[in-house]
């Protein structure tokens, strides 16, 4: 195992952080994985996969049996990490930008196009090669010039040349769900299946450039571009990558973490990555891939205290009672209800909700939205 400490650039006089990511392995020889963690540095169930991770991935390390290399960043995020407001953790948001965190990474696929669509020709492999050179010199040539950008950079640096990005990520309160592109999901299905994943959200592209979909979203784009340049040459999706939501915020136990950890090292081994006997069995999926356009977020039609009637993780019909929300000054109590029928996958931490404010959402299998289908 390696250590890498990459310094990011120092936004203040006398202040300096540092992203770390563990290499295992041998680069250049099978698959690349990188396995990241808390990219909203307040959702911790990940960061505590990772540390169940890594010993295991020393052990397999030491006995030369891992073909390829695995990253581990277990703290994808230390400039959110530190931030604090009133005794609060906010690592949602760069308090400087109000940028959420796992926004705004630049559009690779257009980035490259006019360097590689010229040169592409009739041999995949050669083509991933060329592409991710061009990605790298891209990015080797981008200057940041902000704390936020340089850390985007630095993990795209990790990351372009994966096979695999895992994004561990939580909601608020919730079941373990599953969020990749539909360019993604025939190559991840059995990590979702490993994982017991009860909610997968599947969409061409969700819009406003998380991490995941900047790295898996730029093969599925080039072909994209490659097909309407009348250009028919082989681009394999060559990155794939998801953003695992691991529960809730609270759901932070040795018990899950060790589970998940185990989950990750077993589909690691069905693709080859860690040395197996014979690879293990998928297990049975636990709920079908349902689209992400077709996910009910529950609003708040007012303001008031909220008592919920469903618990995460419990199926629901339309017009069943989702949740309750009480006005004491008007004596009202609001009822909201099911849109959809399907599980209801997350909900928010708090109890108290403004007009408008979301509940909590239903992975409906019907896709019924459109636009830009992430929340804030
Ligand atoms: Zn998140």
């Amino acid at each position: 195992m390696q250590r890498i400490d990459h310094p990011l650039l120092s936004p203040s006089l006398g202040s300096h952080k540092t992203l770390t990511s563990f290499h295992f392995g041998q680069p250049g020889r099978g698959r690349k994985i990188v396995i990241q963690a808390s990219l909203h540095a307040e959702e911790l169930p990940g960061m505590l996969v990772a540390h169940h991770l890594r010993p295991l991935l020393e052990a397999f390390d030491a006995a030369g049996q891992i073909h390829g290399e695995v990253v581990l960043v277990p703290v994808a995020n230390p400039i959110g990490l530190a931030q604090r407001l009133d005794h609060k953790p906010m690592g949602r948001f760069e308090l400087d930008s109000s940028e959420n965190f796992n926004r705004h990474y630049p559009d690779l696929a257009a980035a490259v196009a006019p360097v590689v669509i010229g040169q592409l020709g009739a041999d995949a492999q050669a083509n991933v090669g060329l592409v991710r050179r061009a990605m790298r010199d891209d990015l080797q040539q981008w200057t940041p010039a902000t704390e936020l950008q340089s850390l985007r950079r630095t993990l795209l640096l990790l990351a372009f040349d994966a096979d695999f990005m895992l994004d561990l990520h939580c909601d608020c309160e919730g079941v373990l769900h599953f969020y990749t592109e539909e360019a993604c999901w025939p190559h991840l299905r059995e990590l979702a299946h490993f994982l017991g994943a009860e909610a997968i959200l599947l969409a061409k592209s969700s819009g406003n450039r998380p991490i995941d979909e900047c790295l898996s979203g730029a093969w599925w784009q080039l072909a994209d571009r490659l097909k309407a340049s009348g250009r028919d040459v082989p681009l394999p999706q060559a990155c794939c990558s998801t953003t695992i939501e691991l529960r809730g915020e609270r759901d932070v136990s040795h018990a899950w973490a060790a589970t998940d950890a185990q989950a990750i090292v077993r589909w690691l081994q069905f693709v080859g990555v860690l040395a197996c006997q014979q690879p293990p069995e998928v297990p049975a999926p636990r709920c079908p891939a349902t689209p992400l356009a077709g996910s009910e977020t529950l609003k708040a039609p007012g303001p008031g205290i909220v008592v919920f009637a469903a618990e995460v993780g419990q199926m629901l019909q339309a017009g069943e009672l989702v949740a309750e929300i009480i006005d004491p000054l008007a004596n009202t109590t609001q009822r909201v209800t099911a849109g959809v029928a399907g599980v209801f996958y997350a909900r928010i931490r708090d109890r108290y909700i403004t007009a408008g404010g979301e509940l909590g959402k239903i992975a409906g299998a019907q896709a019924f939205r459109s636009g830009e289908l992430l929340g804030a």
